[in-house]
Protein backbone atom coordinates (compact mmCIF):
# COMPACT_ATOMS: atom_id res chain seq x y z
CA UNK A 1 0.00 0.00 0.00
CA UNK A 2 2.05 3.47 -0.85
CA UNK A 3 2.20 5.89 1.87
CA UNK A 4 -0.31 8.20 3.16
CA UNK A 5 -0.18 11.85 2.74
CA UNK A 6 0.46 12.13 6.73
CA UNK A 7 2.79 9.74 6.49
CA UNK A 8 4.79 11.17 3.94
CA UNK A 9 4.54 14.64 5.99
CA UNK A 10 6.19 12.50 8.82
CA UNK A 11 9.18 10.62 6.74
CA UNK A 12 9.81 14.71 5.66
CA UNK A 13 10.18 15.37 8.64
CA UNK A 14 12.33 12.62 10.10
CA UNK A 15 14.73 13.43 7.00
CA UNK A 16 15.33 16.60 7.99
CA UNK A 17 15.35 16.06 11.39
CA UNK A 18 18.45 13.74 10.67
CA UNK A 19 20.44 16.32 8.35
CA UNK A 20 23.59 17.22 9.88
CA UNK A 21 22.96 21.17 9.37
CA UNK A 22 19.14 21.34 10.33
CA UNK A 23 20.59 19.42 13.58
CA UNK A 24 23.08 22.00 14.14
CA UNK A 25 20.74 24.58 13.89
CA UNK A 26 18.25 23.58 16.29
CA UNK A 27 20.96 22.60 18.65
CA UNK A 28 22.50 26.13 18.02
CA UNK A 29 18.81 27.88 18.38
CA UNK A 30 18.26 25.74 22.40
CA UNK A 31 21.78 26.71 22.97
CA UNK A 32 21.21 30.52 22.51
CA UNK A 33 17.55 30.27 24.52
CA UNK A 34 19.32 28.11 27.16
CA UNK A 35 21.96 31.04 27.77
CA UNK A 36 19.19 33.73 27.73
CA UNK A 37 17.36 31.89 30.53
CA UNK A 38 20.61 30.95 32.57
CA UNK A 39 21.18 35.53 32.26
CA UNK A 40 17.20 35.54 33.62
CA UNK A 41 17.95 32.86 36.58
CA UNK A 42 14.66 31.46 36.77
CA UNK A 43 14.33 28.78 39.84
CA UNK A 44 12.95 25.46 38.98
CA UNK A 45 12.01 23.88 42.25
CA UNK A 46 11.65 20.28 40.63
CA UNK A 47 7.89 19.41 41.34
CA UNK A 48 7.44 17.79 38.08
CA UNK A 49 4.20 19.56 37.53
CA UNK A 50 4.62 21.07 34.60
CA UNK A 51 5.00 17.60 32.18
CA UNK A 52 1.73 16.19 34.60
CA UNK A 53 -0.38 18.71 31.67
CA UNK A 54 -3.66 17.23 32.28
CA UNK A 55 -3.06 17.29 36.31
CA UNK A 56 -1.72 20.73 35.98
CA UNK A 57 -4.07 22.16 33.71
CA UNK A 58 -1.68 22.77 30.61
CA UNK A 59 -0.35 21.39 27.27
CA UNK A 60 2.57 21.74 25.52
CA UNK A 61 3.31 22.43 22.08
CA UNK A 62 5.81 22.08 19.70
CA UNK A 63 6.43 21.91 16.09
CA UNK A 64 6.54 18.16 14.28
CA UNK A 65 10.29 18.56 13.65
CA UNK A 66 11.18 18.94 17.00
CA UNK A 67 9.00 15.79 17.84
CA UNK A 68 10.88 13.89 14.92
CA UNK A 69 14.08 15.14 15.71
CA UNK A 70 13.55 13.65 19.72
CA UNK A 71 12.42 10.55 18.40
CA UNK A 72 15.24 10.32 16.09
CA UNK A 73 17.53 10.64 19.77
CA UNK A 74 15.80 8.64 22.49
CA UNK A 75 17.46 5.23 22.98
CA UNK A 76 15.90 1.81 22.56
CA UNK A 77 14.28 1.75 26.40
CA UNK A 78 12.54 5.41 25.93
CA UNK A 79 11.21 4.12 22.38
CA UNK A 80 10.01 1.09 23.93
CA UNK A 81 8.11 3.34 27.09
CA UNK A 82 6.78 5.15 23.80
CA UNK A 83 5.68 2.08 22.31
CA UNK A 84 3.81 1.33 24.85
CA UNK A 85 2.62 4.44 26.30
CA UNK A 86 -1.12 5.15 25.95
CA UNK A 87 -0.80 8.05 23.78
CA UNK A 88 -2.42 10.62 23.48
CA UNK A 89 -4.49 9.80 26.18
CA UNK A 90 -1.56 9.53 29.17
CA UNK A 91 -1.37 12.75 31.90
CA UNK A 92 1.77 13.42 31.85
CA UNK A 93 4.66 12.84 29.45
CA UNK A 94 5.72 9.63 28.66
CA UNK A 95 9.44 10.67 29.13
CA UNK A 96 9.33 11.67 32.77
CA UNK A 97 10.97 9.84 35.37
CA UNK A 98 10.58 10.22 39.58
CA UNK A 99 9.57 14.26 38.41
CA UNK A 100 12.60 14.58 36.37
CA UNK A 101 12.89 14.80 32.45
CA UNK A 102 14.58 12.40 30.46
CA UNK A 103 15.37 13.41 27.68
CA UNK A 104 16.49 16.95 28.75
CA UNK A 105 19.48 17.26 26.58
CA UNK A 106 17.10 17.18 23.86
CA UNK A 107 13.74 18.45 24.96
CA UNK A 108 11.60 20.54 22.90
CA UNK A 109 11.42 24.37 23.10
CA UNK A 110 8.32 24.76 25.11
CA UNK A 111 9.83 22.67 28.06
CA UNK A 112 13.18 24.76 28.11
CA UNK A 113 11.14 28.36 28.34
CA UNK A 114 8.30 26.92 31.07
CA UNK A 115 9.21 27.58 35.06
CA UNK A 116 6.54 27.81 37.28
CA UNK A 117 9.20 30.10 39.24
CA UNK A 118 6.73 33.75 39.40
CA UNK A 119 9.35 35.76 38.69
CA UNK A 120 9.61 33.95 35.33
CA UNK A 121 6.04 34.99 34.59
CA UNK A 122 7.30 38.87 33.65
CA UNK A 123 9.13 37.03 30.37
CA UNK A 124 8.45 33.81 29.84
CA UNK A 125 5.70 34.65 27.22
CA UNK A 126 7.92 36.96 25.07
CA UNK A 127 11.23 34.95 25.14
CA UNK A 128 8.70 31.77 23.68
CA UNK A 129 7.77 34.23 21.07
CA UNK A 130 10.92 34.92 20.43
CA UNK A 131 12.66 32.01 19.92
CA UNK A 132 9.04 30.21 18.28
CA UNK A 133 9.61 32.95 14.98
CA UNK A 134 13.60 31.83 15.46
CA UNK A 135 11.85 28.05 14.94
CA UNK A 136 9.54 29.49 12.38
CA UNK A 137 12.65 30.70 10.21
CA UNK A 138 14.97 27.47 10.95
CA UNK A 139 11.78 25.60 9.38
CA UNK A 140 11.78 28.42 6.09
CA UNK A 141 15.78 28.59 5.73
CA UNK A 142 16.05 24.57 5.93
CA UNK A 143 13.05 24.63 3.39
CA UNK A 144 11.26 22.02 6.13
CA UNK A 145 7.01 22.18 6.42
CA UNK A 146 6.07 23.92 9.64
CA UNK A 147 3.42 22.13 11.82
CA UNK A 148 2.44 23.15 15.36
CA UNK A 149 0.90 20.09 17.53
CA UNK A 150 0.30 19.23 20.82
CA UNK A 151 2.95 17.11 21.91
CA UNK A 152 1.28 13.82 23.47
CA UNK A 153 -0.68 13.89 19.75
CA UNK A 154 2.66 14.63 18.12
CA UNK A 155 4.29 11.79 19.61
CA UNK A 156 1.80 9.11 18.96
CA UNK A 157 1.85 9.89 15.16
CA UNK A 158 5.59 10.07 15.07
CA UNK A 159 6.09 6.62 16.71
CA UNK A 160 4.24 5.27 14.14
CA UNK A 161 7.65 5.73 12.19
CA UNK A 162 10.50 4.33 14.80
S1 LIG B 1 10.21 16.30 27.35
FE1 LIG B 1 10.97 16.38 29.45
S2 LIG B 1 10.55 18.47 30.19
FE2 LIG B 1 9.32 18.13 28.35
S3 LIG B 1 7.33 17.44 29.10
FE3 LIG B 1 8.57 15.60 28.69
S4 LIG B 1 9.57 15.07 30.63
FE4 LIG B 1 8.80 17.20 30.78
Amino acid sequence: MPPSPEQDHWRHWHDAARRDEVDAALRGLYEKMGEEIERLGPTCWLSGKCCRFDSYGHQLWVTALEIAWVVDRIDEGQRSVLRSSDLPGVDGCPFQVDKLCGVHAIRPLGCRNYFCDPNAQDWQNELYERFQDELRRLHTTHGIEYRYIEWRRGLDAARLHL
